[in-house]
């Protein structure tokens, strides 16, 4: 695993770190200081029918607001957070607070799925569909009000057990998504035996796609795949109006990207609702159905 350089923040973690040194405790007792100090922020960024330009969804990623180093973004805590377990407390931090989103959104009228990201030890929890359960209770949802974001490494790990999780998760009616499609151990043999809804496609083939037949060839393949395997296709990574034009002509379903939002604080969300209204959406669905 290679943790990404980031300018806006300094990388926390270092792969070579040892379990056992004194730096990597020290994160360790600094995640779970975070816990208890309010030290973590929902962020979430809008997910959006590429057809009709409507908002049908947002995905819930986590911040870490730290009181000396500033902001520290995901893929520098974790990696950390999944290989010492603290994860299972993040996860469910991150289940609530998307959960009481949800429930404010809706008393506004704004019925959107919330997307959360999962990882390996979550799926490896024996408990996380009865957390499930009593978190949509607790909140008055319904299972639709959830999509669960996977990654084909998080599963290989211990696909027997991944799986029964995922099954048992899929029997409750909540969406299940494969994340970052494309990278990493793609095994397509799991897109055939997992009850999964969605199928992401991974940011790397879409950021450029415009510019690049490669992309474009392999966007258009894994859209067709996904289709035919009767999921729902997303594209991450969508930075220009040309890219989500070519995505819509291509049938891609939905997408999430900086042209249309970056991942913004949870609080935020109304006024950005309220603001995103059809005239930027129409103009470029107009665009989009030249075929
Ligand atoms: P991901 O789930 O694949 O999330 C998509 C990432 O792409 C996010 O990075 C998002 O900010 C970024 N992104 C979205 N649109 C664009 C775009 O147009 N251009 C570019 N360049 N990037 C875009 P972020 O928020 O830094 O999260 C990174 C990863 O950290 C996530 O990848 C996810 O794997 C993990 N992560 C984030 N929050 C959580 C969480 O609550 N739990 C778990 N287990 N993992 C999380
Ligand atoms: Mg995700
Ligand atoms: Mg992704
Ligand atoms: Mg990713």
């Amino acid at each position: 695993y290679a943790a990404k350089q980031r300018t806006e923040g300094p990388v926390v973690y270092d792969p070579a770190m040892d379990k056992s040194s004194a730096k990597s405790l020290s994160l360790l007792t600094e995640l779970r200081n975070a816990a208890e100090g309010n030290q973590f922020r929902l962020h979430v960024q809008p997910k959006i029918s590429l057809a009709s330009g409507q908002v049908v969804g947002m995905e819930a990623l986590v911040r870490w607001v730290h009181p000396e180093r500033g902001n520290v973004f995901p893929d520098e805590f974790i990696p950390f957070a999944e290989q010492t377990g603290f994860i299972r407390i993040l996860t469910r931090w991150v289940m609530e607070r998307s959960a009481e989103l949800c429930r404010e959104l809706a008393g506004r009228g704004h019925h959107l799925k919330v997307s959360v990201n999962l990882s390996t030890r979550d799926l490896l929890d024996q408990d996380l569909p009865a957390k499930f359960a009593d978190l949509l209770s607790r909140h008055k949802l319904g299972p639709g009000s959830f999509c669960l974001e996977i990654t084909e490494s998080a599963i290989m790990d211990d696909p027997v057990r991944a799986q029964q999780t995922l099954e048992r998760l899929s029997a409750m009616g909540l969406d299940l998504s494969i994340d970052d499609f494309g990278t990493g151990y793609s095994s397509l043999a799991y897109l055939k035996r997992l009850p999964v809804n969605e199928l992401k496609i991974d940011k790397s083939f879409v950021l450029n796609m415009e510019h690049d037949e490669g992309d474009t060839k392999i966007v258009r393949s894994t859209i067709d795949l996904g289709h035919n395997m009767g999921l729902r296709v997303v594209a991450e990574g969508i930075e220009s109006e040309a890219v989500w034009r070519l995505l819509a002509d291509l049938g891609c379903d939905q997408g999430q990207g900086y042209f249309m939002s970056r991942p913004i604080p949870a609080d935020q969300l109304v006024p950005w609702l309220e603001k995103w209204q059809a005239p930027l959406a129409a103009a470029a669905v107009e665009g989009a159905v030249s075929y």
